[in-house]
C-alpha cells in the first residue's frame, strides 16, 4: 500500500523528475560554450563593489611615482643615484621588505649614481626587484637577480581585459618556478611571524599560516576553459588604491615623512603616472567610473600581497569556486526549486494559469527567481565561495516556466481526454467536430463513423463491470490503430465511439468502417451472450457531406446514427451507410 502511494506520488512528479534534469542538462551544455562568461563576470564583479568596504591594510605602504614626482624629479627615467637615495632612506627607517616595482634592467645616469645603487643592492637583502617572465621578457637589475633578489611582475588579464586573478607563481621554460613579487614580500613578511609556506605531499594545496592555498581550475567559478598555467587564485581585492597608505617619491626624497613610517611594513614603490602607462581593468571598473578606477599595477602587487598575508595572519577569507560536478548539482538544485515552486503554486491552486497576466509571469517567472539566485549567490560570495549565478538563474527560469507549462498543458489534456479508453472524449470531439465542419470548402468532404458494441449489456452481465471496461479499452485501442493519423476517434458515450474523417468520402469510410470492424472482431475477445457471433462484435453507421448533405454537425450525426440504427437492425456486426431521406 505504501509502495502503491510512492510509486503514484513519483508518477504525479513525472514532469518535474524529467524536466528539471533536462533543463540542468541543457544549460550546462550550452554553458561550455562560454556565453555566460560575461554575465559571470559582470555579477562578480558587482558582488566585488556592493560589499562592505573593508579597512586599510596598514601593513603595506606604496611610494608612488606620479605625474607631478616626474616633473620634480625633472628626469625620467630616474637616474641611479635618486633611485639609490630613495632606497637609502626607506631602508633607514627599517621595513621589513621593499619591493621594487620599477622595469630596471638598464642604468641610467651618471657613473657615481650607478656605483652607489649597486652598493645599496649589494647591503639590502630585503629588497626585491621585479622582472617579466611571461611573453616578451625583462630582466631585473643583474646584480639583484646574481643575489636571487628578484621576483615576476606579471599578471594574468581575462578575456575582457579584467583582472580577477592573481598569479602566485609560475615555471619558467626551463622548468623553474618564479614566484610573484606578492608572493615574494608576503613571505619574506610572514618570516618573522614565524610563518611559513609549507607544502602538502601529492596535493596542490600549500598551507601559509591560517591560510590555504588551492590553485584554480580552468573551469573554476565562472571561467569555462580558462588558462590556469602556473599557480594563480582569484584575487580577493581588499580596494581601490585607496584602501592603502601611500605617499608620494618627492616626499621621501625631501625628508619630510613621519620617522616610522615604514618601520616593519612591506614597501612597495610603483609608478602611477599617467605618462607609465602602468594600468590594469579591475572589477571595480564598471561603466559609471568608466576609466577613472583603473588600477595602477603597483596597487595590484599590493592588493594580492594583502590577500596573501591577511589570509595567512589574520584568516581573512579567499575567494573559491567549487568542483564541477557540484556546480551541476548545484544548477540541479535551481532547476529543481524553480519546477518545485511552479507545482506548488498549480497545486494549490494559487494562480489560475489561463488567467495568468503577463505580469504575474514576469514577477513569478523571473523577477522571483532573479532574486533568490542573486541573495543566495551574494551570500555565500561573502562567505568565500565564487559561485556560477548566471547558469542557475537561467535554468530556473526556464523550468518554472516549463514546468508551469507542462503541468498547465496536461491538465488542458485532461479535460479533454476519457479517462477509461484516453480517446478523445465527447467534449473534445464536439469542438473538433465544428472545428471540421467550419473548414469545409466546395470540393472537399467530411465522414463520420458511429460504432457501438454489440448486446454490450449482455457483456457485463455476463462477465462482470470491470471485465467490461477492459473490453472497452481493448475496442478503443483498435479503433485507434485501425485509423489514419489524421482521423480522429473519440469516446462518444457508454460503448459507443466516433471517428472523425476529414477529407474522406462515404466510400472511404466504409472501407475504414470495416477495417475497424475486422479488427476488433480479430482480436477474438470471447462473448458468450451475444445473438451475432462468440466474440464482442460491433456495429457501425456512416455518413459524409457530401453524400447526405446535412445542414449542421448535429445532423450528421444524426445522420450517421440512423446508419448505425440500420445495422442494427439488419442484424449487427456490419457497416451500414446512412441514406438522408
Ligand atoms: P445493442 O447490441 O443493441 O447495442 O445492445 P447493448 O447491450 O450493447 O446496448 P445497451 O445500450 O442496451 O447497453 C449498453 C450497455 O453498456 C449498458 C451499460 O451498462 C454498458 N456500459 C456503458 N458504459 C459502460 C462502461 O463504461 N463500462 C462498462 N463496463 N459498461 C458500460
Ligand atoms: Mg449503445
Ligand atoms: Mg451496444
Amino acid at each position: 500500500m505504501a509502495w502503491l502511494k510512492i510509486k503514484q506520488k513519483i508518477w504525479h512528479l513525472r514532469g518535474l523528475l524529467t524536466i528539471a534534469p533536462s533543463i540542468t542538462f541543457f544549460v550546462i551544455l550550452v554553458g561550455w560554450t562560454g556565453v555566460y562568461q560575461t554575465l559571470e563576470w559582470a555579477t562578480y564583479d558587482f558582488w566585488l563593489r556592493i560589499r562592505a568596504p573593508e579597512t586599510k591594510d596598514s601593513r603595506i605602504i606604496v611610494v608612488n611615482i606620479q605625474e607631478s614626482d616626474i616633473r620634480a624629479l625633472g628626469e625620467w627615467p630616474i637616474s641611479d643615484g635618486k633611485l639609490a637615495q630613495l632606497l637609502e632612506i626607506i631602508n633607514n627607517q627599517e621595513p621589513r621588505v621593499i619591493g621594487l616595482d620599477l622595469y630596471r634592467d638598464l642604468s641610467h645616469g651618471d657613473e657615481l649614481g650607478k656605483q652607489q645603487l649597486n652598493e645599496i643592492y649589494r647591503s639590502t637583502s630585503n629588497l626585491i626587484a621585479v622582472e617579466k617572465v611571461i611573453g616578451e621578457t625583462i630582466d631585473a637589475p643583474p646584480l639583484l637577480k646574481a643575489q636571487g633578489q628578484t621576483a615576476m611582475a606579471d599578471l594574468v588579464l581575462d578575456q575582457d581585459g579584467k583582472l580577477r586573478r592573481g598569479l602566485i607563481s609560475a615555471t619558467l621554460d626551463d622548468g623553474q618556478t618564479e614566484l610573484a613579487l606578492a608572493t615574494k614580500l608576503s613571505l619574506i613578511y610572514l618570516q618573522k611571524e614565524g610563518i611559513e609556506l609549507k607544502s602538502i605531499e601529492n596535493s596542490p594545496r600549500k598551507i601559509l599560516g591560517k591560510a590555504v592555498f588551492l590553485p584554480i581550475k580552468s573551469n573554476e567559478g565562472a571561467y569555462i576553459n580558462v588558462d590556469s598555467r602556473g599557480y594563480q587564485i582569484i584575487l580577493n581585492f581588499r580596494g581601490d588604491r585607496d584602501l592603502f597608505n601611500h605617499v608620494s617619491i618627492t616626499k621621501v626624497l625631501k625628508g619630510n615623512i613621519p620617522p616610522d613610517l615604514f618601520r616593519d611594513r612591506i614597501v612597495l614603490i610603483g609608478a602611477t603616472a599617467e605618462s607609465l602607462n602602468d594600468f590594469f581593468l579591475t572589477p571595480y571598473n564598471n561603466s559609471a567610473h568608466g576609466l577613472t578606477k583603473i588600477m595602477p599595477g603597483v596597487y595590484v602587487h599590493a592588493n594580492l600581497t594583502s590577500q596573501m598575508i591577511s589570509a595567512a595572519i589574520d584568516g581573512r577569507r579567499m575567494i573559491r569556486g567549487i568542483n564541477e560536478v557540484a556546480e551541476w548539482g548545484w544548477i540541479l538544485f535551481w532547476s529543481l526549486l524553480g519546477s518545485g515552486i511552479s507545482l506548488v503554486i498549480l497545486e494549490r491552486n494559487l494562480l489560475r494559469i489561463d488567467s495568468i497576466s503577463y505580469l504575474q509571469l514576469i514577477l513569478i517567472g523571473g523577477l522571483l527567481p532573479m532574486g533568490m539566485v542573486f541573495l543566495t549567490s551574494y551570500s555565500l560570495f561573502l562567505w568565500g565561495w565564487w559561485l556560477p549565478t548566471i547558469a542557475p538563474l537561467i535554468a530556473l527560469i526556464i523550468s518554472t516556466v516549463a514546468v508551469l507549462g507542462y503541468y498547465n498543458q496536461n491538465q488542458k489534456n485532461l479535460a479533454f481526454t476519457d479517462g477509461l479508453t484516453n480517446l478523445a472524449n465527447r467534449r473534445f470531439f464536439d469542438n473538433y467536430l465544428e472545428e471540421q465542419w467550419s473548414k469545409i470548402k466546395q470540393d472537399k468532404d467530411l465522414a463520420l463513423i458511429i460504432c457501438d458494441v454489440d448486446f454490450f449489456k449482455f457483456y457485463n452481465d455476463t462477465y462482470g463491470h470491470q471485465a467490461g471496461d477492459e473490453c472497452l479499452k481493448k475496442v478503443a485501442q483498435a479503433i485507434s490503430s485501425a485509423i489514419r493519423s489524421h482521423d480522429l476517434a473519440a469516446r462518444y458515450g457508454g460503448e459507443e465511439f466516433v471517428v472523425v474523417l476529414p477529407n474522406t468520402d462515404t466510400k472511404t469510410a466504409l472501407l475504414a468502417a470495416n477495417r475497424i470492424r475486422f479488427k476488433i472482431k480479430g482480436m477474438q475477445i470471447p462473448h458468450k451472450k451475444s445473438q451475432v457471433s462468440s466474440y464482442v462484435s460491433i456495429s457501425l453507421g456512416i455518413a459524409s457531406v457530401n453524400h447526405n448533405k446535412p445542414q449542421s454537425p448535429q445532423e450528421l450525426i444524426a445522420i450517421a446514427d440512423k446508419g448505425l440504427y440500420l445495422a442494427k437492425q439488419q442484424g449487427r456486426d456490419r457497416a451500414m451507410v446512412a441514406e438522408s431521406e
